[in-house]
């Protein structure tokens, strides 16, 4: 059996892990447009401005030995252009055929570059969505004194903070009303914003950017309220797209590939991570959720089905999380609902939100206070009936203690009732 699988990143080295747990004779290629072992791109941040390094292990997902312990063959710098899946080939770049049996798909994504803005192909014009990207903002951040950053997500947010905190004259513009918009609720926003405007960020909300000028190199960015700002450079951080463009007609796209409950997306092809269209148990959809987590357990999944098993993917839901300043927080699922049962908690910078339907819990914030998140993160993934729960969760204590407590409670009652 020959299983190739495109991408060399958290979903690849999963399906790959996976694979040869099930099948220790069956050959494995993985194939990946990148040079480096499979690299951490949370990471990326902390690596420009010179917070780790490449010669730490955190930086990487899987040690150095890990492909010739497992016999897993690898094609890095390779491209691939084209995947025939009725040949069952996939063709690269340099025009080379490769057969296989199984396919994985785990391409992962790419930054979305706004066409609409003109002026985009200067030079000074960053992204951070691999390690390339990130290479070049690192090398030329000597001669960068001032920075516009095009976005408030988890990317352009956390790197607005990192490339203050070095000195850095960083503006962060801002199309939504807040930052981390689909991430946290006002009250949760507002606080990361102290954290930033206390770092020497100037935040621009409800604006966008709809013009770079320079001359070669950026030098002043032209916002839609008809503002302008000096800079030495600009980083884009809108989003990122699934790379997809090398599939055939029969793996169908729905913003990311389309697959079934077992991650299939034709016949002997699966795909996994970033690039996967899967089902979100929270707001009952498909759709890329851009996530680590999911991306490890995805590979994983799908390297269990491609060897021979019948392995269910259950689902996911968003989660974030970010720590600037003396604000750390996470959330998961919906973070605002005007039709649900919602439980907040609001003092300060400590802040608690519980959002319930039907006594499910489907969205939760916690602002420093995020040890429990374990918690409600699998009260979520399993539906949980909390309506025995649910009334402790405000509690500064609330912990397992109250949930052995429920479950006596629960036990009796059932106990009554029989
Ligand atoms: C700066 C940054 C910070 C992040 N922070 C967090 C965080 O805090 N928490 C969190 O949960 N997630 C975070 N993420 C997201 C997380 O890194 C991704 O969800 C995860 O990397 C997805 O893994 P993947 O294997 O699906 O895809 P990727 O990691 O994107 O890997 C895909 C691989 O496939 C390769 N490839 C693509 N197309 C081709 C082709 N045609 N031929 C050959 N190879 C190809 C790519 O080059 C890449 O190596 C962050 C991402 C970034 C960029």
């Amino acid at each position: 059996m020959k299983y190739v699988i495109i991408g060399n990143s958290v979903a690849g080295i999963n399906a790959a892990t996976a694979i040869r747990q099930n099948d220790t004779q069956g050959e494995i290629l993985i194939i990946s447009d990148e040079q480096t072992r499979p690299y951490s791109r949370p990471l990326l941040p902390n690596w420009v401005i010179g917070e780790v390094s490449f010669s730490e292990e955190r930086m990487f997902y899987r040690r150095n030995d890990f492909f010739d312990k497992n016999n897993i063959q690898t094609l890095l710098g390779q491209t691939v252009e084209k995947v025939d899946t009725k040949q069952k080939t996939v063709i690269l770049s340099n025009k080379e055929n490769i057969n296989y049996d199984k396919l994985i798909i785990a391409s992962g994504a790419n930054a979305i570059i706004p066409k609409n803005i003109t002026g985009i192909d200067l030079d000074g014009v960053y992204t951070l969505t691999n390690i390339k990207g990130a290479k070049k903002l690192k090398e030329d951040l000597v001669k960068i004194n001032s920075i516009v950053i095009v976005g408030a997500g988890l990317i352009g947010t956390k790197m607005a903070y990192d490339l203050s905190k070095i000195g850095k004259k960083v503006v962060l513009v801002e199309l939504a009303k807040r930052v981390l918009f689909p991430a946290l609720d006002d009250y949760a926003a507002v606080l990361i914003q102290e954290q930033l405007k206390l770092s020497g960020v100037d935040i621009i909300l409800n604006d966008s950017v709809v013009e770079l000028d320079g001359d070669k190199t950026v030098s002043q960015v032209t916002l839609s309220s008809g503002k302008k700002i000096l800079c030495d450079a600009c980083l884009l951080s809108v989003g990122v797209a699934p790379n997809v463009a090398f599939v055939d007609q029969n793996i169908k796209l729905d913003r990311g590939i389309v697959v079934d409950d077992y991650l299939k997306a034709c016949d002997d092809c699966y795909a996994a991570g970033d690039v996967a269209s899967i089902y979100d148990i929270v707001v009952n959809v498909r759709r890329p959720i851009p996530i680590l987590p999911l991306a490890a357990r995805e590979g994983y999944v799908a390297g269990l089905n491609a060897s021979g098993h019948e392995v269910k993917f259950g689902g996911g839901f968003a989660m974030n999380s970010i720590e600037i300043g003396n604000v750390g927080f996470i959330s998961m699922g919906l973070i605002e609902s005007d039709t649900d049962e919602v439980l907040e908690y609001k003092k300060d910078d400590k802040y608690r939100k519980f959002i319930i339907r039907d006594n499910k819990l489907i969205g939760v914030i916690l602002v420093n206070n995020v040890e429990k998140a374990g918690m409600f993160n699998w009260m979520i993934e399993k539906k949980f009936d909390v309506s025995w729960i649910k009334d402790t969760f405000l509690n500064n204590d609330f912990g397992w203690k109250y949930f052995d407590k429920a479950f006596r409670v629960l036990r009796l009652d059932r106990k009554l009732q029989r």
